[in-house]
């Protein structure tokens, strides 16, 4: 076997005992009725034509449906809790993988190529190449099938076996049927088995199809694009779209094609080749029993038994020779399962200050996104101040934002250092590393929780504290409109009576969940680009007095909010070309001055109160 299937079942096994006995005893109980009441039959029928003792004959009835009735009582609940546990795997298995995203390397959950990785394994199923998930279905299937088999064997040897100095007690005819029953089982089998290794070979092939299609339904199914669909009228290119992987011509649909026409083949001989064993063996019975060798009860039982085997038998050695084919599916999974973990390197202690006194600085510092030859981030050096609130200004794709990630060690530089209070910043354990910070991102996420465990970022919620900052972010007002109050979902997910929030509210409640918790080390990445012009000036103000002797920087594109920093830092094509006070930098020849020209201008055009927002 595989070692990649090796893995798994050790896995299956150790990490799902229950699931394992369940399987064990579903497949059993299942297997057994209609073996045991094709056994009682033949007894019943054999006492009936013998000795016909009566009271035996009424005994034998009545325990076959006795166990009859138990076993599929029995086999009944198995399979229900069979059913019940395997969805309950199911979950955890798509937890876990979930999971890992939040637990690998932070390069890996940005690059697409992992993205694809993790969106292929839910589509996984196609193919002919087995899964976890298909592994542990089968499970309780095996089982069933090697119930079935063994018991049906012993049903059939003594139609065999008979003592009897007949023709037909020659041993030949047993080894003749053996052989018979093997090459009509087997052979099927082999050539399904060649089959899936074909589709799997396609596998990637159908893979992209599959994501397109998979992208596209999505796209369908969420309520936000369809405005874009609407009003770019993206209904015929994707239409095209589902058309390329609909049309007969697709890979997908050759595949499909080619496995229902090679599969419909190896079934019809299946069937005709076991009409021809069966009937072989009727004939075989007859003959036996017509010579008085053989009760006439194996009529029934060896029919039974035999059409059982010729059921389960390829089925059974289907699920054997997957095993040994195709380990696609499961490679897939531990590839991505085993991608690396984000590295706990350092270990020293955060120091734990109530004066927030953490200095940040930055030496010689280039980098680089992994996968690019682009530098973006080329010798940066700076000293943060503890308590002063740094603006970063830049055009887009100068570097401000990867350069958070960077001091937030989210990446590793490839040249230079981050410090923390003197020390390199990767020498300190990650996670309490981590929570010196409170990062509102430009592309910042608010989970459909309710409003209070939202702002908190926990299930205990401080509701004064929650009712205090809304205040300071602007949210108080509609918050007071809210029936549910902190009880309140966001989004109508999980609750149809939820809200539905628009931009500017969206970004006072990150704010709000940043100041809430108390980071020591604000960043906000451009957190007010939704808001209002009045709005953003009260946010800033407030903002400036809540974070009091810590640290902030705020990456902003209106250069209105650099009124309220104490030093603007000027990025342009991964460096940091200025940096000055507003005053300073405003009166000075370049890159500031070049930006702050630009939106003046655009206010002046706009009419707008520029007192106010302090140009
Ligand atoms: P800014 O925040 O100033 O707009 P960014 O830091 O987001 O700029 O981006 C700087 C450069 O890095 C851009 O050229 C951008 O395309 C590139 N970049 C950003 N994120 C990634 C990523 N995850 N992988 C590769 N390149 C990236």
């Amino acid at each position: 076997m595989n070692k990649v299937f090796l893995r798994a079942y050790k896995e299956i096994f150790s990490d799902y005992k229950r699931l394992t006995i369940i399987s064990i005893l579903a497949g059993f109980f299942s297997a057994i009725a209609p073996l045991i009441s094709i056994y009682f039959s033949q007894a019943i029928l054999n006492e009936i034509t013998s000795s016909r003792d009566i009271n035996s004959v009424i005994g034998f009835i009545i325990l076959s449906l006795i166990i009859v009735f138990v076993s599929q009582v029995v086999g009944g609940l198995f399979s229900y809790l069979f059913t019940h546990e395997v969805s309950n795997v199911i979950k955890q298995l798509e937890l876990k993988r979930n999971l890992k995203m939040t637990k690998m390397e932070f390069q890996y959950a940005e690059d697409p190529d992992i993205k694809e990785m993790r969106r292929r394994l839910t589509i996984i199923g196609f193919g002919g190449s087995p899964t976890i998930e298909r592994l542990i279905y089968d499970m309780r299937g095996i089982l069933f099938n090697v119930t079935t088999i063994i018991i049906s064997i012993l049903i059939l040897i003594p139609i065999f076996t008979t003592k009897s100095n007949s023709v037909y007690d020659s041993p030949y005819f047993f080894v003749a049927f053996i052989v018979l029953l093997i090459i009509f089982t087997v052979l099927p089998s082999i050539v399904s088995q060649k089959q899936n290794k074909k589709i799997t070979e396609m596998f990637h092939e159908i893979n992209h199809a599959n994501s397109l299609f998979n992208y596209v339904s999505n796209i369908l199914f969420k309520a936000e694009p369809h405005k874009e669909v609407r009003l770019y009228n993206q209904k015929e290119k994707i239409s095209k779209s589902l058309d390329s992987v609909r049309s007969s011509d697709s890979p997908l649909n050759k595949m499909l094609y080619n496995m229902l026409k090679v599969f419909g083949t190896i079934q019809y001989t299946v069937l005709v080749a076991s009409m021809v064993l069966l009937l072989c063996l009727y004939l075989f019975l007859g003959l036996k029993v017509m010579h008085g060798n053989l009760g006439i009860g194996y009529i029934v039982s060896g029919g039974a038994a035999l059409t059982l085997l010729i059921n389960v038998m390829p089925q059974f050695i289907e699920k054997l020779t997957m095993m040994f084919s195709s380990s696609a599916g499961l490679e897939y999974h531990y590839e991505y399962i085993d991608l690396p973990n984000q590295t706990q390197i350092g270990s020293i202690p955060v120091e734990k200050r109530l004066d927030n006194n953490y200095a940040l600085s930055v030496k010689d510092l280039s980098f680089m996104y992994p996968k690019t030859d682009k530098v973006v981030l080329k010798d940066i050096n700076i000293d943060f101040e503890v308590g002063k609130v740094y603006a970063i200004v830049g055009e887009n794709g100068s570097g401000k934002t990867t350069f958070i990630k960077l001091l937030t060690r989210l990446y590793d530089p490839q040249n230079g250092e981050v410090l923390l209070n003197g020390i390199s910043a990767d020498k300190y354990d990650s996670q309490q590393y981590f929570s010196l910070f409170y990062v509102v991102f430009q592309d910042f996420d608010l989970f459909s929780f309710k409003l209070g465990e939202t702002v908190a970022a926990a299930s205990d919620v401080d509701i004064e504290r929650v009712i205090e900052i809304f205040k300071e972010v602007g949210f108080y007002e509609r918050y007071q409109q809210l029936e549910k109050g902190l009880d309140t979902s966001l989004n109508t997910e999980f609750d149809k009576n939820g809200i539905s929030l628009s931009g500017g509210e969206k970004q006072k409640l990150a704010i709000a969940r940043a100041l809430y918790n108390n980071g020591s080390i604000f960043i906000l990445d451009e957190p007010t680009a939704a808001l209002d012009p009045i709005s953003e000036f009260e946010i800033y103000q407030q903002f400036n007095e809540m974070t009091q002797g810590k640290t902030s920087l705020i990456i902003s594109h209106r250069l209105s909010s650099c009124r309220f920093s104490d030093e603007i830092l000027v990025f342009d094509e991964g460096r940091i070309v200025q940096q000055g006070s507003h005053d300073t930098l405003v009166n000075q020849e370049g890159k500031y001055q070049e930006l702050w020209t630009a939106q003046a201008q655009y206010y002046q055009d706009e009419n707008i109160d520029t007192d106010l927002l302090g140009i």
